[in-house]
């Protein structure tokens, strides 16, 4: 079993200077396109529509992040989703548990979807996805910086591998749309 600590923070944000302040679809989709799966998951762009449309609808976003320390600091990058998996599913779970009970609109973790086991992705062979009810594209593939966003927001400065071991730690960010009043977590 792998062993680590996860920290959670959770900040509130007008959806009008999230958008303004923290999004630039152009530079992150040139990001994206360097991914094999740009394309190749229906949770990553290309989208087929504008995806600035999926948020208007809402005023606010409740944006959520871990920082994911593993006890091992020598940990190969090969173990990395085994280390992420546990915290992907929690906020995955709840994600969607908000999403549902306040009509919101989730940006989840989908990248590299494990969903459908070894089978290829559905859209691999021009097919809607198998699991609508649970995949939801992450910040970045709309377009929203990520690295900014942990930073500004959520007070974790990002830090990347440098080679062959996970890096000191890992951050996970999401985010729910949402109208109404502030939610809890
Ligand atoms: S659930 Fe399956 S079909 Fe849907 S994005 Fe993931 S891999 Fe593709």
């Amino acid at each position: 079993m792998i062993v680590y600590e996860a920290q959670q923070v959770e900040a509130i944000v007008e959806r009008e200077r999230y958008v303004r302040e923290f999004r630039d679809v152009a530079t992150f989709e040139a990001c994206c396109r360097e991914c094999p799966n740009y394309g190749a998951r229906w949770g990553c762009p290309p989208f087929d529509h504008d995806t600035l449309n999926d948020l208007l609808p809402y005023k606010k976003a409740m944006i959520v992040g871990v920082k994911l320390t593993p006890r091992d600091q020598r940990m190969p990058m090969e173990q990395v989703y085994d280390l992420m998996r546990p915290e992907l599913e929690r906020l995955n779970g709840r994600l969607l548990e908000l999403e549902r009970e306040n009509q919101g609109f989730a940006l989840g973790f989908v990248g590299k979807c494990e969903r459908c086991g070894n089978a290829p992705c559905a859209r691999k062979q021009g097919k809607p996805c198998r699991h609508p009810d649970v995949v939801r594209p992450s910040l970045e593939a709309y377009g929203f910086n990520v690295s900014k966003t942990a930073s500004e927001l959520l007070g974790i400065d990002m830090v990347w591998s440098m080679g062959k071991n996970v890096p000191r730690y890992l951050t996970l960010v999401c985010g729910l749309f949402f109208n109404g009043p502030d939610l809890k977590w």
